[in-house]
């Protein structure tokens, strides 16, 4: 049965996000970018630069720099089958651009002119890069971080810096060979905020989310195997015949509502998702433009170590809003606003055409509610409508969970 749902694409989460959006591009060398980057051997020597924990204006004083790498790099190898070799090093400079690196896969935030580099331009506002070197199989030789030495990083979340131990979790990531995540919250997610916006710290990219967890999975394996892992192999066209190019697919849990993993769909319509545990999922589908409504492709069970199939055909239906911010205390970003366990929120969410009088909003999860007919207006001016709702969440406070809200 295909529901129709009109997304409003407005993601609530534990996370703490801040209205700067602050994209960062990870270089896969000078070639570009192919699909399946992975280490061929699962032990991954990696270097870091004594420049991290030497006094440095772009490091606040006091910061656990030692205990966040541990945690950085504990984060992906609990989940997935890799082994981290770490060593501290005087060497300050990233290899060069190219492709061949120098051998070693090195963590810098020295103020050299071979990483300033990299930091030129419009880049001077991202927090980190990372530069991955690979062969023609997408095989890993080297990968290498450098932190933003004209930014400023802490441990303690103070306004105004980066958190440490979020942005290194997810240059990891770069460095294992994932490149970013469609889910907003997500640690992969090219969107990282400074602590202090809303008053609250940006700890929340320390840990994975549940895709983050399902795409390193689905490159290197469980650490456990246990419920670990099932695979989706499909195609999705269009009533016209064509292929959903560039659509966003993603699956939430069918129990709980949670976003498990996301991806974009292929050119011709195909997309493979791997690394999921086994369970029941409820399938979505909006094209990223959001020129149309969002679908419920509906229910889907994955089995441990098979791979289910499925093929669909959508009818397209459009729609006349956009809902394009969302945000709390009258704060609006692309963001995803964070929520926490047992309290009540007023949600604001911004976009083009959105009168509360022809919509209803709705949730995928049990732990959240939505009162409905309690919405507020607001003026922000000819360009963007604005409103906001109450949300409570009921849920348990263990992880980090993505639900979406809709509209109909
Ligand atoms: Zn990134």
């Amino acid at each position: 049965m295909i529901r129709q749902a009109k997304f409003l694409s407005v993601l609530c989460s534990l996370l703490i996000f801040s209205v700067t959006a602050i994209a960062d591009a990870p270089l896969f060398a000078e070639v570009s970018k192919t699909p399946g980057l992975r280490w061929k051997k699962v032990t991954i020597p990696i270097a870091f630069s004594n420049s991290l924990i030497k006094t440095n204006p772009a490091v606040r004083p006091e910061s656990d720099i030692q205990g966040a790498v541990r945690r950085s790099l504990d984060a992906w190898e609990t989940v997935a089958n890799i082994d981290f070799q770490v060593i501290w090093t005087d060497k300050l400079s990233v290899s060069p651009a190219g492709n061949a690196g120098d051998g070693t896969s090195l963590v810098t935030i020295a103020q050299t002119p071979e990483n300033l580099l990299v930091f030129g331009g419009e880049s001077a506002e991202i927090s980190a890069r990372t530069r991955v070197f690979f062969n023609r199989k997408g095989e890993i030789s080297e990968a290498d971080i450098i932190l933003n030495p004209y930014q400023q990083f802490s441990t303690d979340g103070s306004a105004g810096t980066f958190d440490f131990e979020s942005t290194l979790t997810h240059e990891i990531g770069h460095l294992l060979g994932l490149d970013h995540s469609s889910i907003i919250g997500a640690t992969m997610n090219e969107h990282q905020g400074k602590n202090g916006i809303f008053n609250l710290s940006s700890f929340s990219p320390r840990t994975l989310s549940e895709d983050d967890i399902s795409q390193i999975r689905a490159i290197y394996g469980a650490r456990d195997e246990d419920d670990c892992c099932g695979a989706i192999d499909g195609k999705i066209s269009l009533s016209n015949g064509k292929a959903a190019k560039g659509f966003n697919l993603w699956l939430e849990e069918s129990e709980t509502g949670r976003v498990v993993l996301g991806s974009k769909i292929n050119p011709d319509g195909s997309f493979l998702l791997k690394g999921l545990p086994a369970r029941k999922y409820q399938i979505y589908i909006q094209d990223s433009a959001s020129n149309f409504s969002g679908q419920d492709l509906g229910e889907i069970e994955i089995t441990k170590g098979r791979t289910t199939n499925l093929l669909r055909k959508i009818i397209l239906s459009p729609r006349n809003f956009d809902a394009q911010f969302s945000g709390f205390n009258g704060q609006l970003s692309n963001l995803a606003v964070p929520i926490n366990s047992g309290k009540s929120y007023l949600i604001y969410v911004g976009g083009k055409n959105l009168n509360p009088e022809d919509l209803k909003i709705g949730t995928t999860s049990p732990f959240i509610t939505v009162s409905n007919g309690n919405f507020t207006k607001y003026d922000y001016g000819k360009e963007i409508s604005v409103f906001s709702f109450e949300n409570k969440n009921s849920g348990g406070n263990s992880g980090r969970r993505l639900y979406d809200l809709f509209a109909e």
